[in-house]
């Protein structure tokens, strides 16, 4: 029988008459039903979460108990770990191994993690002031920034919402997240274990719905303090727009065009092997997939050989088979848009190295899979240089110097991440402060750690998650100062005379 998830606000699990099918990527069957959300359910969650903050039912009680609670979150996560990883597989295509390997033990990891360091964090800092003419201690206190909508993708679902509500809520917040209606349920599960944790009524809401439909509401409405967006930048522009109208604070984590520099001097056969991590994993739906490889001139053929074989090599399949490496693309839709972008570089003169297609394997036929697709013959004026795919399609080039290739990572409008691998330490150092990117990963790719605050530059967005820095974005900075100056006569008595 097929399941039915409803939304989860102010407390309460609610089913609405709205509901959307959920679709399979490997097979296009219908695998749950989802209760979406229209204004009235965004109404309901905006007020629920506005009393929880002003009653303080989460932010009031001790650090130590919010601790507690988060942590339970945290094991929740691991404990139903199994099932979740299945459930991501099943709702977005992606690998078994990545979503027991990295998706659901990282999402536990970050509640983990903000749990155990909110009480560092959050410390107040003091500062004396020895003026010419006054002293003052100031007290820098940290605080939440109240209501928060956290709007999520559909690439890492789980993972987004978790970075998201761990650092909000170690901050003291009070949420309302929206999952992509593609696949919302592994977050509508997460509800079920955040409400097991004891977490007091109204501080968590989860509401599946249609940005369209909802997205004005939720990010214009003056009692939402902050939007927290990880999307597109065409929807992120939107929500820039609908928060204009209340002023209000926002983060935006947008799409990226990712450069990786492959120089001589480096482990080659870590470079083919860690380049075909850096675009294909996910079906190359990251949004810091390397979908610009730039390889040095003297090892292009040696390098593009072995890539591409080993390209061709990855295997395709349902993502619940652990022998899978490569799922399907997220919809047909998607599928649609990644392959009329190899056709438009064939157009423009591009040559396929590989891939470039829809599988011919009858078993795949149901899915919305598509090959890993290697393109050279590119230049900076194409679409495929410029515009994030979304996909498995990478496009590579040579250069001869150092300089050429940091001027070919940095022709993008966008400034997510980027990789360099090279042997040469002090290269690399060199290179990395030039590469206008958020993220250098040298010799490796996609690091992401809970310490390390991660955000793109340009129109990747701005803003930062996760570290010191990306949970400081979900708190507002308070100076609480005191005029100390000598004989307890403020400077302010003297102003007018009297
Ligand atoms: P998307 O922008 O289409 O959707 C993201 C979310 O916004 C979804 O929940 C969607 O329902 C919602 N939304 C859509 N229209 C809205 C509106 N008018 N108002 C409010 N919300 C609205 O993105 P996607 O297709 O789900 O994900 C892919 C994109 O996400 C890529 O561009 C990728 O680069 C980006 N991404 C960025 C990061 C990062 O950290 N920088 C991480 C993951 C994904």
């Amino acid at each position: 029988m097929i399941k039915n998830y409803p939304l989860f606000i102010n407390g309460e699990f609610k089913e609405t008459s709205n509901k959307q099918d959920i679709i399979n990527p490997a097979t296009g069957e219908i695998i749950a039903k989802v209760s979406l959300a229209d204004n009235h359910e965004v109404e309901a969650a905006i007020s629920g979460a506005r009393e929880a903050f002003d009653k303080g039912a989460w932010r009031s009680i001790t650090l130590e108990e919010r601790k507690e609670v988060i942590l339970k979150i945290s094991k929740g996560i691991l404990d139903k770990a199994a099932e979740l990883a299945s459930l991501e597989t099943l709702n977005n295509g992606k690998p078994l191994k990545e979503s027991t390997f990295m998706d659901i033990p990282s999402s536990a990891k970050v509640f983990e993690y903000f749990a155990n360091n909110l009480k560092e964090l959050l410390e107040a800092e003091t500062i004396s002031i020895d003026s010419q003419i006054a002293n003052a201690e100031s007290r820098l206190i940290r605080q939440p920034r109240g209501v928060v909508a956290l709007i999520v993708p559909w690439n890492y679902p789980l993972l987004m919402a978790s970075w998201k509500l761990a650092q909000s809520l170690a901050a003291g917040n009070t949420v309302i997240l929206k999952p992509s209606t593609l696949t919302p349920l592994t977050a509508l599960e997460l509800g079920k274990i955040i409400n097991e944790a004891g977490i007091p009524k109204g501080v968590v809401n989860i509401i599946a719905a249609r940005g369209q439909d909802v997205g004005a509401k939720l990010c214009s409405d003056s009692r939402v303090d902050m939007v927290s967006f990880t999307g597109s930048n065409q929807v992120g522009r939107k929500i820039i727009e609908y928060t204009s109208e209340n002023v209000k604070k926002v983060i935006m984590e947008l799409g990226g065009k990712s450069a990786s520099l492959v120089f001589a001097e480096s482990d080659i056969e870590a470079a083919v092997n860690g380049s075909l991590c850096s675009i294909f994993l996910n079906q190359g739906q990251m949004c810091t997939a390397m979908s610009r490889i730039f390889i040095e001139d003297k090892i292009y053929d040696r390098f593009i050989s072995d890539f591409v074989n080993k390209a061709k090599r990855i295997k395709l399949g349902n993502g619940l088979d652990f022998e899978t490496q490569m799922g399907p693309l997220i919809s047909e839709s998607q599928r649609k848009k990644v392959a009329a972008f190899v056709e438009q570089a064939k157009k423009d003169g591009a040559k396929i190295l590989c891939g470039g297609k829809i599988p011919e394997d009858s078993k795949l036929n149901k899915g919305f899979f598509f090959e890993p697709t290697v393109i050279a013959n590119v230049n900076a004026d194409m679409a495929i240089f410029q515009e994030e795919i979304f996909g498995p399609v990478v496009c590579v080039g040579k250069f001869s110097s150092p300089e050429e290739a940091v001027s070919l990572a940095n022709n993008s409008n966008f400034g997510l991440a980027a990789c360099i691998w090279s042997k040469d330490d002090q290269k690399t150092q060199g290179l990395a402060k030039k590469i206008d990117a958020g993220s250098v990963w040298i010799n490796t790719y996609g690091m992401f750690f809970e310490e390390l605050p991660y955000g793109g530059f340009k129109q990747s967005g701005f803003g930062k998650e996760l570290g010191k820095e990306g949970f400081f974005e979900y708190t507002r900075l308070k100076n609480i100062t005191a005029d100390t100056t000598k004989g307890a006569k403020p400077l302010v008595n003297y102003w007018y005379g009297f």
